[in-house]
């Protein structure tokens, strides 16, 4: 490993609460001071931008109260997701509603509650925020080409306008009476290829000079990495490439920049206690089969997309490779297949497993009763004081 590359915390050194040790499994910590810690060391990386936390990849009150405490804006992507940033405390003014698919009715309500940026990839979209929300600002997003497999969870071809209609759209936004804050893209979540930026940014410099003036924002979006079971290029190597990128394409007028971290953030703060609930060998294979799986909270094992780092602290003696799959009677809850996860040999049913790294993309994923089985509980502790209580 590099010394520039980061690594999480292995999930056996993750402070888990003693209290969470004795409570029903599956239950998923967030520790709010390692929040705070991500949260502190993009600001460190990115002086010069701002940064709004992306709502989806952990909602919880506390993560979001204690976001706003740390001076961090919120990128919501619905109507429930800017109440909850409003109710952490945040101001309207500091909440942006980025998602390019919005019903009129919910981009009204959001304008109602002091949202006053907003982003759009069609001319539809525009003209729906110019009836519903007058005067706001409004970002373009254009479509970055992720078919590379460098990030591990891409956006595809869901959201973003082809480049080349950029600079139209803009002229659109400020022909309706809106502002046109300028460009946002998303170059995929879990990015491992820190020059990722280099094409979006370049495409973006390339659409100020076709609309002719200067766009005040530009929107790099998400895409920051958390440390799973690989290691991750640092903070700092992504913060050199896309300042090369500015400088080379922006030179000395670079817009004022915007960051929407969300996994760069929650996930290396959760830590999810689970119970083995059977061992079987079955065809010369051992499977481990845990009380969380897929539809659990887990769902971004799909296609064993995201690697959690695993562990089972209390059971000693040598390790050997697992398929691992979840609780429920449901064919494709099998979180690990090609990919063998080391537990130890001695495992039985009963004993716990810790996944690390679970703060991102995991409660919420979560079914509300497959199966008849609860969603993932979550309880919120901050290891700098005493625990918070569990919800
Ligand atoms: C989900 C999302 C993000 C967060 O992406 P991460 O890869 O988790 O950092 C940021 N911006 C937008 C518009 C999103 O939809």
């Amino acid at each position: 490993m590099s010394p520039m590359m980061t690594h999480t915390t292995p999930p056996d050194a993750q402070p888990v609460p003693l209290e969470t040790r004795g409570s029903a499994t599956p239950i998923l910590s967030i520790d709010l001071q390692q929040i705070r810690l991500n949260h502190h060391a993009i600001c460190a990386a990115f002086p010069d931008a701002l940064v709004y936390y992306a709502v989806k990849a952990n909602p919880a009150p506390e993560v979001l109260a204690s976001l706003t405490a740390a001076g961090c804006r919120f990128d919501v992507a619905s109507l429930g997701e800017a109440r909850a940033a409003l109710l952490a405390g945040a101001e309207g003014c500091h909440l942006s509603y980025t998602t390019t698919v919005k019903k009129a009715a919910d981009i009204k309500a959001a304008h109602e509650l002091g949202v006053r940026v907003f982003a759009a990839d069609s001319a539809d979209e525009i003209d729906k925020i110019a009836g519903a929300a007058p005067g706001s600002r409004v970002f373009v997003r254009i479509a970055v080409d992720d078919s590379q497999g460098t990030a591990a969870a891409p956006f595809g071809s869901k959201f973003g306008c082809e480049p080349e209609l950029a600079a139209d759209l803009l002229r659109r936004v400020a022909r309706v009476g809106l502002v046109p804050a300028g460009v946002s893209f998303h170059v995929g979540s879990q990015q491992l290829d820190v020059d990722a930026w280099e094409q979006p940014i370049a495409a973006a410099a390339t659409i100020c000079r076709q609309v002719g003036w200067e766009l005040p924002l530009l929107n790099l979006g998400g895409g920051l990495p958390a440390g799973y079971t690989e290691p991750v290029p640092a903070l700092s190597q992504y913060a050199a490439a896309i300042n090369q990128s500015l400088d080379r394409h922006f030179g000395g007028s670079r817009p004022q920049l915007i960051l929407e971290p969300g996994r760069a953030i929650a996930a290396s703060a959760g830590t999810t206690e689970c119970e083995v609930v059977q061992v079987t060998h079955r065809r010369g294979e051992r499977w481990v089969y845990l009380d969380v799986g897929r539809y659990g909270g887990l769902a971004e094992t799909e296609n064993e997309m995201i690697i959690y780092p695993m562990c089972a602290p209390d059971v000693g003696g040598p390790l050997g490779p697992v398929i691992v799959a979840g609780p429920t009677a449901d064919g494709d809850d099998i979180l690990y297949q090609r990919h063998r996860p080391e537990l130890p040999l001695a495992l039985r049913a009963g004993d716990r497993v810790r996944i690390g790294c679970t703060g991102a993309y995991t409660a919420t994923y979560s079914s509300v009763s497959f199966n008849g089985l609860p969603p993932l509980r979550m309880r919120v502790v901050d290891s700098t004081l005493a625990s918070r209580g569990s919800r």
